[in-house]
């Protein structure tokens, strides 16, 4: 098998408070890994340096074969094999869905108009919202628009995909489809590293989970470890989300 991403011993601290204390995990192809762990244990800020957009100050992450912390990185190039995509859909809600999704294909990619177009068909196609295509964001639902969030991410065909909490700001009501979009693109093969707080969710989508607790890595193991913690913390973790 081979890593697409592996931390190795990263540190990470914002001034005096150190958030990452050393944490190693890695991402095998096609692999769905699942972080869990409470508020403030680490996970966003982990996802975030994937893409380098937090700089670590020890230990080192590759992805894709590329260190973050080769002073030659070429970040477009990393950051073209790494979608990210947050709780947070940050459509621009002035351009039409198509315009969202070829933006970066068209102006980074380079490829013709007509193309992106039949592109964007195809990626909405995987989150079921070909119909879409020249609606407005505002005329969407809030899962609709995190829906086309990943696929303005596919688009740009990623080797591996990062989700932050992606559901954790609809409502109850629209959870469920854009969970169904992202356990299809698992099933698909899709390599994946996500955070999430939907335990019956992580349970059923993950390959391997990585439990976090205080800026290091607690517990990792198979997607049964929720069902059989080790540790205190783990345990009470898993507790306090039935
Ligand atoms: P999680 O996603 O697990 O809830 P985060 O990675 O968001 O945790 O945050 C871990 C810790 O780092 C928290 O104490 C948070 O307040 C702190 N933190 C996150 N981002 C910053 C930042 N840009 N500057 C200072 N502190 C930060
Ligand atoms: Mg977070």
């Amino acid at each position: 098998m081979s890593a697409i991403v592996k931390f190795d011993d990263v540190h990470l601290s914002f001034g005096a408070l150190k958030v990452l204390k050393g944490i190693s995990f890695e991402v095998q192809k096609g692999e769905v890994l699942v972080l869990i762990g409470r508020s403030g244990s680490g996970k966003s800020t982990a996802l975030r340096c994937v893409d380098r957009l937090e700089r670590i100050n020890g230990g080192d992450i590759v992805v894709c074969g590329r260190s973050i912390s080769d002073p030659k990185l070429d970040l477009r190039a990393l950051r073209q094999d790494v979608g990210i995509v947050f709780q947070s859909y940050n459509l621009f809600p002035h351009l039409t869905v198509e315009q969202n999704i070829t933006l970066a294909p068209r102006w980074v990619k380079k490829v013709d108009r007509a193309t992106a177009r039949a592109e964007a068909l195809q990626v909405l196609r995987q989150v079921g919202l070909e119909e879409k295509i020249d609606a407005y964001p505002e005329q969407l639902s809030g899962g609709q628009q995190q829906r086309v969030a990943i696929a303005r991410s596919l688009a740009m065909k990623p080797k591996v995909m990062l989700f932050d909490e992606v559901t954790s700001a609809l409502d109850p009501e629209l959870t469920g489809e854009v969970l169904k979009v992202i356990e299809d693109l698992a099933r698909g093969g899709m390599t994946m590293l996500l955070v999430t707080h939907e335990m019956a969710f992580a349970q059923r989508i993950a390959d391997r989970i990585v439990f976090m607790h205080q800026g290091r890595v607690w517990e990792e193991g198979p997607r049964t470890l929720l069902a059989d913690p080790q540790t205190p913390e783990l345990r009470t973790f898993v507790g306090s989300r039935h």
